[in-house]
């Protein structure tokens, strides 16, 4: 399956000195290898200082926006991130449609702007109670990749990371089951497999969000389809965060 990743976000948490004494102690209790990417989506204002800090971990942004410069005020382009050290960022969390309005089609701005300047992402997807409720979680999520990211080619879909994040379980401390999850991600692999093939499919990365924490992380990432996970609350403390990685 994809190469394992545990991504933290960091969300709108902590100041920059905390932020910089995170990173260190996060470094200091992990050892990076080439099996697991270790990341943290950080808030844009300390991308520099981060990426100066850090050496092993990947420092990612939040959020960006799909043109290069201009009358855009309050936000950041993908030169702007990329020039403060950071290659990576998060597309589509679920507090981004919710709070911001983001919609499918401004994603999918977000992801050609992201594949024409060879910027890595993880996409995120995943459907709010109600719709889980009402048995349609599949039409939904399938929607948001069909509507933003299965317009790639073969040879950009296969270095997208996707991030399945119910709703319902991100910050609320109620994760998916075992279950759920491996569902929901082996349906994303076998919709990438019909449309790009069997080897695409295999080689993205598909990582769960919500509520992920050590006591739940190793069952979750021993499902066949889970490739890692993206930490919210539980990426804000070095030794939870670990011990997620370890896990
Ligand atoms: C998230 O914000 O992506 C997330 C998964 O948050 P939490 O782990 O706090 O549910």
């Amino acid at each position: 399956m994809g190469r394992k990743v545990v991504a933290g976000n960091w969300k709108m948490n902590l100041g920059l000195a905390e932020g910089v004494q995170l990173v260190k102690e996060i470094e200091a209790n992990y050892t990076s290898n080439d099996e697991i990417r270790v990341m943290a989506f950080v808030p844009s204002l300390f991308v520099s200082t981060l990426a100066d800090t850090a050496s092993s971990l990947e420092i990612g942004v939040q959020n960006f926006y799909h043109e290069s410069k201009g009358a855009f005020t309050g936000e950041i382009s993908i030169e702007q991130v990329t020039g403060c050290g950071a290659f990576i960022g998060l597309i589509g969390h679920s507090e981004r449609r919710s709070i911001f309005g983001e919609t499918n089609e401004l994603l999918k701005a977000k992801v050609d702007a992201a594949v024409a300047n060879e910027f890595e992402f993880i996409f995120c997807c995943g459907e709010p109670l109600e719709v889980r409720e009402a048995g349609n979680e599949n039409d939904h999520v399938r929607q948001q990749l069909e509507e933003s990211l299965f317009h790639l080619s073969a040879n950009d879909m296969k270095e997208i990371l996707i991030a399945y994040e119910p709703v319902w379980a991100i910050g609320t401390g109620k994760t998916a089951s075992t279950q759920q999850a491996e569902d929901m991600h082996s349906a994303i692999r076998s919709w990438i497999s019909e449309k790009y093939g069997e080897d695409i499919a295999d080689s993205v990365s598909i990582l769960y969000g919500g509520s992920c924490n050590p006591q739940n992380a190793s069952e979750l990432f021993a499902c066949e389809n889970v490739d890692g996970g993206l930490i919210g609350g539980a990426s804000l403390k070095a030794d939870s965060f670990c011990s997620i990685i370890n896990a």
